[in-house]
């Protein structure tokens, strides 16, 4: 007998042909999220198995936030034989109300499933004095699961995943992450379609403090294992917000600041080969995120701009943050470039036309090529 950990999936049974590309993604993500461990990881049909392990906690806690998992069980392995399923089940202690699962992926087992599910349900009262069945809500559910590969699971817990789709295998993503709330949640919310993402961060440098960068690192530590990011890009505004800030119309600021950072993300993503931009904008939330804004900034997107939030509202984003731990981070007092030279009263609805108007009263290609000519970037496993 022996202890293993059962992984459920469910959207890769939707997969058809790619199912067996999917399982191998999600074998491999799960190879990595669990590195430095002692573990063997086995695909048996349907299911994925972690065996020869110390740490089952760890292990436990580290599956959770792998991408593409449904639901993990702590079980233990048996073979397809009635009277050893019988023998083991008779040895588990229960007390209050309990139900029998039986699943029978292995049709050669000659019982069926609701028949051993009451066999074993009269093994457990017999032997459990306070034991009663309750099928509708009950204390304690033993699930015994028969499969293919000639081996039964048994187990009582139950603990669900994120679900989602694995990661990728290449970083087709880039985030811009601020130091606020609502970036490092966008990032979750598109790593758990599988999208794997690498970190842009803008700062403004001297308006902006080293420690609000040293915040931005340290949110980014906390999601890059949800993202699969490596590498995080920073780049300085500093010199292009002074030349909006003297030449151009107060309230457009932040419109041509949202514009530019989409130009560097643009010219990042040809060069490192990202396929998409994400953004934590929620649709109304402030100036910047009306429909006449996000159209403004689209206008100069050379790739999707994604922005998983954009339905929803603030206390949604709140609790997903605190529930994935950057909350308590991105709380920490430290401004971001977008608070520098903040108009008091900043478009609703720029146009575009004007926008544009008001790039053309400065070196607009050469101050972008400063800021292109100089990003930073740090490995975040090296850090
Ligand atoms: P957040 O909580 O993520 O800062 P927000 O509600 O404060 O979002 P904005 O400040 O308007 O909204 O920013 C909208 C989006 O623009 C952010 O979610 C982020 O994706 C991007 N962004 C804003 N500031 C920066 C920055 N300094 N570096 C990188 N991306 C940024
Ligand atoms: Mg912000």
């Amino acid at each position: 007998m022996n202890e293993v950990i059962l992984i459920r999936f469910n959207e890769i049974h939707l997969k058809g042909g790619n199912k067996k590309y999917f399982t191998k993604l999600l074998f491999n993500n799960i190879k990595d999220a669990l590195a430095g461990l002692n573990f063997k990881l086995e695909n048996i049909q349907n299911r994925l198995l972690v065996r020869d392990f110390q740490d089952k906690d760890e292990i436990i806690t580290r599956l959770k936030c792998v991408f593409g998992v449904h639901s993990i069980s702590p079980a233990v392995e048996l073979n397809n034989d009635e009277q050893e399923i019988k023998n083991y089940v008779a040895g588990l202690k229960i007390d209050g109300g309990f139900k029998c699962n039986v699943n029978r992926a292995d049709k050669s087992f000659p019982i069926k499933s609701n028949d051993f599910a009451a066999e074993l349900g009269e093994i457990l009262l017999e032997k459990n004095k306070n034991a009663k069945v309750d099928i509708h809500n009950p204390q304690t559910t033993i699930s015994v699961d028969i499969r293919e590969n000639g081996k039964t699971y048994v187990f009582s817990e139950l603990i669900y995943a994120y679900s989602g789709l694995p990661l990728g295998e290449y970083r087709d993503g880039l985030l811009l992450l601020s130091g606020g709330i609502d970036s490092p949640v966008a990032g979750f919310c598109m790593a758990k379609r599988g999208l794997r993402q690498d970190i842009l961060h803008f700062d403004s440098f001297p308006y902006t403090s080293k420690l609000a960068k040293e915040k931005v690192i340290t949110l980014a530590q906390k999601i890059k294992t949800f993202i699969g990011a490596r590498y995080m890009y920073v780049c300085s505004m500093t010199k292009m917000q002074e030349e909006f800030h003297v030449n151009c119309k107060t309230e457009y600021a932040i419109n041509l600041l949202r514009r530019a950072m989409i130009r560097v993300a643009n010219a990042i993503c040809k060069k490192f080969k990202y396929k998409t931009i994400v953004t934590g904008e929620s649709l109304g939330q402030v100036a910047s995120q009306t429909i006449e804004s996000l159209t403004s900034t689209n206008a100069v997107a050379e790739f999707p701009v994604m922005r998983p939030l954009i339905s929803f509202n603030k206390d949604e984003i709140i609790a997903l943050a605190k529930e994935i731990g950057t909350y308590e981070t991105s709380i920490l007092p430290y401004e971001d470039c977008c608070t520098v030279f903040l108009p008091r009263n900043p478009v609703i609805k720029p146009k575009i036309a004007e926008a544009q108007l008001e790039e053309s009263k400065i070196d607009y290609d050469a101050l972008l090529k400063l800021v292109i000519d100089n990003i930073e970037v740090i490995d975040l496993n090296n850090i």
